[in-house]
């Protein structure tokens, strides 16, 4: 296994905020008979850190990064099934599959980050979510010191969320692979808006032209560094919440869940609120995404936050509506978590 040594590891190429933190060990196993040492060693389990904010330097991290590998475990005329090494990038994965031709995910391309996370986030985009595609995850617990098959059954998918967020099992179970069932024949997705007024129907039934698609999508509104994508989740509303939104937003966009809840768009809500670009110090609102909080490459870990807490209070005073970080916030190795 490689520990990229100790004392103190720069992150700041290790998290997509690109902060000036360190972390007293860096744990980096290479294959899965090293995972269990790395993970007693290790206070917290990471990807790619495209989805953290650390609050300052941190205690010891294993991130999965070195961990690749896939295999084909069985298939026939429609469906394939393939297990994947949760350090395999994910973009890279879809891309894979394309070439291949196993279809369903490209709406998810160019997502950053790790297999692993993919599934502990339940990743999605434009109408997509991993979760229909994952037959399980195989890993280690830290806890119980076994190896594990979750089956998809138990791993208690939602709105970016999962098992793997819960107390019991962050930090606690390492996914090591992912297991995905995949379609052999292209069914494109195209009901999202944005995808919609960009497409050019004719090309519609290209898988190459869809995943194209997304990825300019994606490149136009997102910032290429500094960020964590989205910080806040769509707010999911009961039925009187959202009326009493519409009071004061009568044009809010609302789209129903099969639940009977509505998602309503935070970034709508922040945007409303005036804070498109709004800057603290080196931290900013993305002007054009509100739901995106960037380093301009000064920002300090404090700046974000403090960020964030505006955000949030803004959102809420104005509002009424308390958006919920989608982003993990760690904190700093001296007070522990
Ligand atoms: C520019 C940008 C755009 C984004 N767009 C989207 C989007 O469209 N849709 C979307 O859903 N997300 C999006 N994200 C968020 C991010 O890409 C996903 O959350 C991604 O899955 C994170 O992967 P990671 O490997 O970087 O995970 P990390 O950030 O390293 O970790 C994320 C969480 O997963 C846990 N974890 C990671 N790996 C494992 C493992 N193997 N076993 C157990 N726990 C683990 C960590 O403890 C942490 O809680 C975006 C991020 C950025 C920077």
């Amino acid at each position: 296994m490689s520990v990229s040594s100790f004392g103190s590891v720069p992150l700041q190429k290790i998290h997509s905020f690109a902060l000036s933190v360190f972390t007293t060990a860096l744990y980096l196993p290479k294959q899965e008979s090293e995972v269990p040492e790395a993970a007693e060693k290790a206070t917290y389990f990471i990807g790619e850190g495209s989805n953290l904010l650390p609050l300052g330097d941190l205690s010891p991290l294993l991130s999965t990064r070195y961990l690749k590998g896939y295999s084909l475990i069985r298939e026939d005329a429609e469906y394939v099934e393939t297990e994947v090494a949760a350090g395999e990038n994910w973009d890279a994965w879809v891309r894979y599959a394309l070439s291949q031709g196993w279809y369903g995910i490209e709406n998810l391309a160019a997502i950053p980050g790790s297999v692993g996370a993919a599934v502990v986030q339940n990743i999605g985009a434009y109408g997509v979510e991993i979760a229909p595609f994952v037959v399980g995850v195989y890993g280690w617990h830290k806890s119980l010191k076994n190896w594990q098959w979750i089956p998809a059954e138990h791993c208690q998918f939602a709105y970016r969320h999962s098992i793997f967020h819960e107390p019991a099992w962050r930090d606690r179970f390492l996914i090591t692979r992912v297991r995905l069932r995949l379609r052999k024949y292209f069914a494109p997705v195209t009901d999202y808006s944005d995808v919609r007024a960009k497409m050019n129907p004719k090309f519609i039934h290209d898988p190459w032209y869809i995943y194209q698609l997304i990825r300019s999508i994606r490149t136009n509104k997102l910032p290429i560094r500094g960020s964590a994508g989205s910080f806040f989740k769509n707010p999911l509303l009961t039925p009187s919440q959202l009326n009493q939104l519409r009071e004061k937003a009568p044009n809010i966009p609302a789209y129903e869940t099969p639940e009977g809840l509505y998602k309503v768009p935070a970034a709508w809500l922040i945007d409303q609120a005036g804070l498109k670009g709004y800057k603290r110090n080196g931290a900013q609102v993305y002007p054009r995404q509100p739901l995106v909080l960037v380093n301009t490459g000064t920002a300090t870990p404090e700046d974000i936050y403090q960020l964030a807490l505006h955000v949030q209070s803004v959102v809420r005073e104005k509002w009424g509506v308390l958006l919920e970080p989608e982003v993990r916030i760690l904190p700093p190795a001296a007070t522990g978590e």
